[in-house]
């Protein structure tokens, strides 16, 4: 029988050269239409954190929302979304960080969470690490502990596992 990891990966669809000339992207739309496979992967991030004792899942702009926010609901914890810069209406607090080509920002309002909260960051990608180290740096200045960082994806030739456990973040990557 086929491993539950790769079942996920053989229904991630690869769009060459999108949104640029040599960017492979890993489309995750053709995962989630499937109830199947979209049960098989969320029941993947319960097992794992069942027992980890999380107060909040936060989920990075835009596909970390759809996964963490079931992850949230069925854990039955709050969920925090982690946007692009300006659709916040309250008080955030904002990191930017660098992308291939300029740079990003992505903003946590103030409240979202509080000191000593056990906190699960989610996405659907690792490529440069970037992202989900902005994520991390959010969630620590408002006092929060970020447990582990999750992902259907990573992209390793692009270093951003490799920045993140070296910035002492444990990550949980569900396809290798
Ligand atoms: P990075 O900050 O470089 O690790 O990029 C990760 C973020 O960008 C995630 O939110 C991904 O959704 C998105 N991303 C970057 N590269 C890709 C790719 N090749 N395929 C799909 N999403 C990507």
């Amino acid at each position: 029988m086929i491993n539950p990891s790769e079942f996920i990966k053989q229904h991630i669809r690869t769009v060459p050269d999108w949104p640029q000339a040599g960017v492979q992207f890993r489309d995750i739309t053709t995962l989630l239409q499937d109830p199947k496979i979209f049960r098989v992967l969320i029941d993947i991030f319960l097992a794992r954190y069942a027992d980890a004792k999380l107060d909040l899942v936060a989920g990075m702009d835009a596909r970390g929302f759809i996964l963490g926010s079931v992850v949230a609901y069925e854990l039955n914890i709050g969920f925090v979304p982690i946007r692009k810069k300006g659709k916040l209406p309250f008080t955030t607090v904002s990191e930017s960080y660098e992308l291939e080509y300029g740079s990003a920002t992505v903003e946590l309002h103030t409240d979202a969470c509080k000191a000593g909260d056990r906190v699960l960051l989610i996405d659907d990608l690792i490529a440069t690490g970037g992202t989900m180290m902005a994520g991390k740096k959010l969630l620590e200045r408002l006092g929060a502990t970020v447990v582990e960082g999750a992902v259907i994806v990573d992209l390793p030739e692009l270093g951003g596992s490799k920045l993140i456990q070296e910035n002492g973040l444990s990550l949980f990557k569900v396809c290798d």
